[in-house]
């Protein structure tokens, strides 16, 4: 784990990956990151959505992502660190799916040493899954 020594291009800001209180894993500030702008992304293998819901049936820790009606990504061999970031009630960040594409961005200055978190939104956990999180009014189930 710890920061990446070759980052892509497409990872504009220095993140870590370290424990997190949220669950596992998770993604944290290695410079301060402005608001709005793009943190990074994540890349993967390209599948359909159903060998998607196929390998993502009974995972606790699930890296993929639906992003159309037909083709998932799976980050699940990836080395983008984004891939860790967890989910939370009360992001700071927003993952964002755009021409096949998983993004992240800021919805607030993010300063070093937090974690950065987004809001899932619908996960295959379908529900299933504790949310802790902590943030006030956290919704409880992921
Ligand atoms: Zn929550």
């Amino acid at each position: 784990m710890g920061q990446l020594a070759d980052r892509p291009p497409y990872q504009k800001y220095a993140v870590r990956v370290a424990r997190s209180r949220i669950d596992g894993y998770g993604v944290f500030a290695d410079e301060p990151i402005p608001p709005r702008l793009k943190i990074g992304e994540i890349r993967g293998e390209t599948i359909p959505v159903a060998e998607a819901r196929r390998r993502a049936a009974g995972q606790q820790r699930i890296m993929i992502v639906e992003v159309s009606a037909r083709t998932a990504v799976d980050a699940s061999q990836s080395r983008d660190p984004m891939r860790f970031t967890n989910h939370s009630c009360a992001p700071n960040a927003r993952l964002q799916i755009r021409d096949g594409r998983i993004e992240f961005y800021a919805l607030k200055a993010i300063a070093v040493g937090e974690e950065v978190t987004v809001d899932y939104g619908e996960t295959h956990h379908e529900g299933r899954l504790a949310c802790r999180c902590g943030a006030p009014g956290c919704v409880g189930r992921l």
